[in-house]
């Protein structure tokens, strides 16, 4: 089965495709002729984002699409980055960048008190259809510095508890049996199973 991938994040794709196996083949935007597309993030929540981005790769190219709109939400922040965790420290900032003034907020706050969540909410959109989004969560805490090389983003400053080790010190394999976008992947390959969406 071919599904759009509504994302331009190569990290973002590579996850998913290895999470939802060799039954569904992820389609780039550039293998469907939307490598110009750009969509701009205006939610106010994960849901309505990725819906945006679903939707609107739906209405372009005809063919069912899913998309991935996900954050980091930490406590002590009341939430914050949230939706806006990729430009945290500004429009087109880099992950270093906005490792470091999630740092500098938490400036302070203690080792209980830097509980924090990431967030997958994927949205699948196909043809004169409603779309349907999944949620999926992992729990940790920010660290103090970076720790760990692999993935991308936040995962260096992402402590695992049962791990004992950031987000980017344990394998793509084990980070892609606990992380959030496997949870929202899990609900959609579930419902997939049951035949309710394709
Ligand atoms: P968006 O979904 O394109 O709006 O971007 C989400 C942002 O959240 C990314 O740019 C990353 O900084 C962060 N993020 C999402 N998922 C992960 C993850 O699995 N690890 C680390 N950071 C993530």
């Amino acid at each position: 089965m071919k599904l759009v991938l509504a994302s331009q994040n190569k990290h973002k794709a590579e996850e998913m495709q290895a999470i939802l196996g060799d039954d569904v083949r992820l389609l780039t935007f550039d293998e469907v002729g939307c490598g110009d597309l750009e969509i701009v993030e205006d939610g106010v929540t994960f849901e309505e984002n990725a819906v945006k981005k679903a939707i609107t790769v739906t209405e372009k190219t005809g063919l069912p699409a899913i998309a991935d709109d996900s954050g980091l939400c930490v406590d002590a922040l009341f939430g914050a980055p949230g939706v806006y965790t990729a430009r945290f420290a500004g429009e087109g900032a880099s992950d270093d960048e906005n490792i470091k003034k999630l740092l500098a907020e938490l400036e302070g706050v203690g080792e209980e008190e830097r509980t924090a969540k990431f967030v997958s909410v994927i949205a699948l959109a196909k043809p004169n259809e409603k779309p349907v989004t999944y949620r999926g969560e992992v729990s940790g805490r920010i660290l103090f510095e970076k720790r760990g090389e692999n993935g991308f983003g936040y995962d260096p400053v992402f402590y695992l508890p049962q791990f004992d080790a950031s987000m980017a010190e344990v394998s793509a394999e084990i980070k892609n049996s606990i992380s959030h976008r496997f949870n929202a992947l899990k609900l959609l390959k579930e419902d997939m199973e049951r035949g309710n969406v394709l």
